[in-house]
């Protein structure tokens, strides 16, 4: 049996438990998955945390995604390059931290859109653009980011992308796909009116993706015909069910839990 976990500070809101014990399930093992409250005064602590709840791996969730990682052993080359780890593996009293945040959006990308090579904007340039942007730039893809102040991108380490403002965007630009990565649209909000984004920018044939993933389909979703959009769900399973891959070298049950959750949001569970 292997117990699993997510630290984070405040924790209460997470689907991880509800996902990574429906996969459980579903593939018929006894592990289970908690969330743990751990206070960033406490990150320190975290071998203690480890050897006390036997954990096997565990997931890092707001506010440590960053700050975890001086505390681990070796981190692979694309949590380095955005300087964020999501995922830990623990081999004995080795540490070892990723990014499934990376490598779960561009399966779950890739499964609604398929492989080709795409002149991609992320709207946002917070910790999720930093992921998103990784992944579109390991697949080959022209990204520029648009944000509403050009200091945020300071806090990148990669430079292979075009830097741009929101207030800046006419309408006029030609993109193959545009995400919004940030919370605008979580309360209901329309992202192009909240930003002042003229409607030519979605008006082609591009794709949308929304991260956001409460509600299922946000305003911004709304401006792209049915097939040409995606939300934030397929991501959030895809990075949990990479996790399990990482921890466990098995494939996760991406459909089980897709079932799953579909219920919960459904009131069936
Ligand atoms: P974050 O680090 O706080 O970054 C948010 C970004 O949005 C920042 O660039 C922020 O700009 C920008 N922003 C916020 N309000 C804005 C506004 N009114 N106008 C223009 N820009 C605005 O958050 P995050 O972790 O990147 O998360 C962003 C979104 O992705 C959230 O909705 C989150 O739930 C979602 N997400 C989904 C998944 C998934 O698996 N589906 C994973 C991670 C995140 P400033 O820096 O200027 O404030």
């Amino acid at each position: 049996m292997g117990n699993y976990a997510v630290i984070g500070y405040p924790i209460s809101h997470t689907l991880s438990p509800l996902i990574h014990n429906a996969n459980f399930e579903a593939k018929g093992t006894d592990d289970n998955y908690t969330a743990l409250s751990v206070h960033p005064n406490h990150l320190l602590h975290i071998r203690d945390l480890i050897a006390t709840k036997e954990l096997s791996g565990f997931n890092v969730t707001i506010p440590h995604k960053e700050a975890i990682i001086s505390y681990l052993d070796a981190v692979d080359e694309d949590a380095q390059k955005i300087g964020a780890v999501n995922t830990v593996s623990v081999d004995g009293d080795i540490l070892t931290g990723h990014n499934t945040d990376i490598t779960g959006y561009m399966h779950a990308f890739l499964d609604a859109f398929g492989q080709a090579a795409r002149r991609v904007l992320i709207i946002g340039a917070g910790g999720a653009a930093k992921a998103v942007h990784r992944a579109h730039a390991n697949n080959g893809d022209d990204v520029t980011i648009a944000a509403r102040r050009m200091e945020s991108f300071e806090q990148f380490k990669a430079d292979d992308f075009k830097p741009m403002l929101i207030s800046d965007i006419t309408g006029a630009e030609e993109f193959d796909a545009i995400i919004n990565a940030t919370p605008v649209g979580m309360k209901g909000e329309d992202l192009l009116k909240e930003m002042d984004i003229p409607e030519t920018l979605v008006s082609g044939s591009a794709v949308g993706v929304d991260l956001i993933y409460k509600p299922q389909k946000t305003k911004f979703l709304e401006y792209f015909p049915d097939g040409h959009y995606m939300n934030g769900m397929p991501m959030l399973v895809h990075q949990a069910m990479d996790a399990y891959g990482i921890w466990t070298g098995e494939k996760g049950d991406y459909e089980a839990v897709n079932k799953k959750y579909e219920d919960y949001i459904g009131g069936k569970s």
